[in-house]
């Protein structure tokens, strides 16, 4: 097997790095590190600020990825893109041998655990995606590289070329770019809500294909599948020259493919000619691999565009109901280019917003909320002084208290302080004993918010009255502080004058 340290790739690949692990920056998949660290006598480790982000597996643990693009020589002209065809740019593009050398290298380094590639549109997506087909192939087969690979889809790209990638990648995602299509025909008109969502349900259904051959039940599907090491070393058992006589075949499609000289844009129908790649599928599929087993996420931008928050939570439950995607991430809008199609952002983007969808997100994924119970057609924006859980508990005062020891698990998700994990635990701890305030903080639950939406055994956990003003003034922050007969601290909050019943605050006494 070919060794190559870091040390030994060309300065034609870093200035390539520097470009292109820039151009990758937008992508809100992961966030980069930024670090530059060399190694020193006596310590152990260094870090390198080059595309190195920062992703989190299923069971939380965080993974570092090389991030970058495999070329912004782009040739469409999204109007919010840094790397549109019609921005004044330095340019770069990698060759696959170049993709696979410094994943390895880094990889070898201990830099990284996995890798992040996604493109711009060179010539067209087919031969784009042709070049990342066989960078993966370069680093599954040649360097039988068994971590994580985080691979973007390309709209427009062939049916084929997109399930050969699926079987090399841990994950795929395709970007909607903006919420809505009337969205994507302002700002992305080569692009199309057809093109984005056609290869994300390819995806959905060869998984679901995948997973049930595997016998993985149905519920599960949506777990990232734990796909042991040795079943990517066993897809392809082979010799040291195999990798190259595969590279070769790789090489062989890929020709065949480029000769149909698809222009940029148009989708390339699988003709008899294209013979190689659908051999090579064949084998692909024969082999012990498994097909996207992280799943698939997607991204929209936020702000560029007039949608609203009701819309992008609708469309969201849309995208997560109906193509079983795993995350959508949201990258609140930065005007990069000037073009006087996009809003201005003299206040830098709306993270608030962002992090209020995020909020939102999660409430869909893991809480078992509807879009329609977070957010109404009446009032279309995510309230930014409350998070999304709290105020809709606000809403629906007349549900609350809640009494924690006989509630059941989807009753425990809508109270505002109480994860996934906490009611879990409640469920567990009250087959055995009956609860107190005391145990629900050490299970995790946010009392200083739950407080105003429980009762443990009957009781309140001060003698409060459940006024919504008093609820909501509470809430905003003016008393963040625990008693202390609950948390065990010395008090040392400033006093307000609901705390007080002497000075008629709202407590019952
Ligand atoms: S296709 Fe559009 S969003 Fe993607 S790199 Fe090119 S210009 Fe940017």
């Amino acid at each position: 097997m070919k060794t190559t340290a870091v040390s030994t790739l060309s300065m034609d690949i870093f200035k390539k790095l520097e470009i292109l692990s820039n151009a990758a920056n937008y992508d809100v998949a992961c966030t980069s590190s930024g670090v530059q660290r060399n190694g020193q006598n006596g310590s152990m480790g260094n870090a390198v600020a080059g595309g190195i982000c920062h992703s989190f597996g299923a069971d939380g643990r965080c993974i570092s990825l090389l991030k970058i693009l495999y070329t912004n020589e782009c040739v469409y002209d999204c109007k919010y893109c840094v790397n549109r065809i019609s921005n004044d740019i330095p340019r770069a593009t990698f060759t696959p041998e170049e993709i696979a050398e410094l994943t390895i290298s880094f990889y070898r380094r201990n830099y990284i655990e996995g890798l992040f590639l996604s493109s711009g549109i060179n010539k067209n997506p087919n031969h784009t995606m042709e070049q990342i087909y066989e960078a993966l192939y370069i680093i599954r087969h040649r360097y039988h590289f068994n971590g994580y690979i985080h691979i973007k889809s390309i709209p427009n790209t062939d049916p084929v070329l997109i399930e050969k990638i699926g079987w090399l990648a841990d994950r795929m995602s395709a970007n909607l770019e903006l919420p809505t299509a009337d969205g994507l025909k302002k700002l992305a008109p080569q692009k199309s809500r057809k093109s984005i969502l056609t290869p994300m349900k390819q995806v959905q259904l060869t998984r679901k294909k995948d997973l049930n051959f595997h016998g993985v039940p149905e519920s599960q599907h949506m777990i990232p599948q734990n796909v042991p090491a040795l079943d990517i070393a066993a897809r392809q058992p082979l010799p040291d020259n195999t990798g190259e006589n595969c590279l070769a075949s790789v090489r062989g499609s890929h020709n065949a493919l480029a000769a149909n000289k698809q222009p940029p844009g148009t989708r390339m129908e699988t003709t008899p000619s294209d013979t190689a790649a659908l051999a090579e599928l064949k084998m692909l599929r024969s082999s012990n691999s498994r097909f996207v087993p992280a799943g698939q996420s997607t991204q929209m931008i936020i702000g560029a565009t007039e949608e609203t928050d009701y819309e992008i939570v609708h469309v969201a439950e849309s995208l997560y109901q109906n193509f079983d995607l795993k995350r959508v991430f949201y990258s609140a809008f930065i005007n990069t280019t000037g073009d006087p199609l996009l809003p201005l952002t003299p206040d830098g983007p709306h993270m608030l917003r962002e992090h209020r969808l995020y909020q939102a997100d999660f409430l869909l994924r893991f809480y078992q909320f509807k879009a329609n119970e977070i957010i109404t057609a009446d009032h279309p924006n995510l309230n930014v002084r409350l998070d999304p859980k709290c105020n809709w508990a606000m809403n629906h005062l007349e549900q609350f208290p809640i009494e924690v020891q006989s509630a059941n698990y989807h009753t425990l998700l809508r109270i505002p302080g109480v994860g996934v994990k906490s009611a879990k635990r409640i469920l567990a701890a009250r087959r055995t004993a009956k609860l107190q305030f005391s145990d629900l903080k050490k299970m995790g639950i946010v009392l200083k918010r739950a407080m105003y939406f429980i009762t443990c055994n009957g009781s309140t956990m001060l003698p409060l009255k459940m006024s919504p003003g008093f609820i909501l003034t509470n809430l905003l922050g003016l008393r963040e502080k625990l008693p202390d007969f609950i948390s065990g601290e010395p008090v040392y909050q400033q006093l307000s004058l609901l705390d007080d019943p002497k000075i008629g605050g709202e407590f019952i006494v």
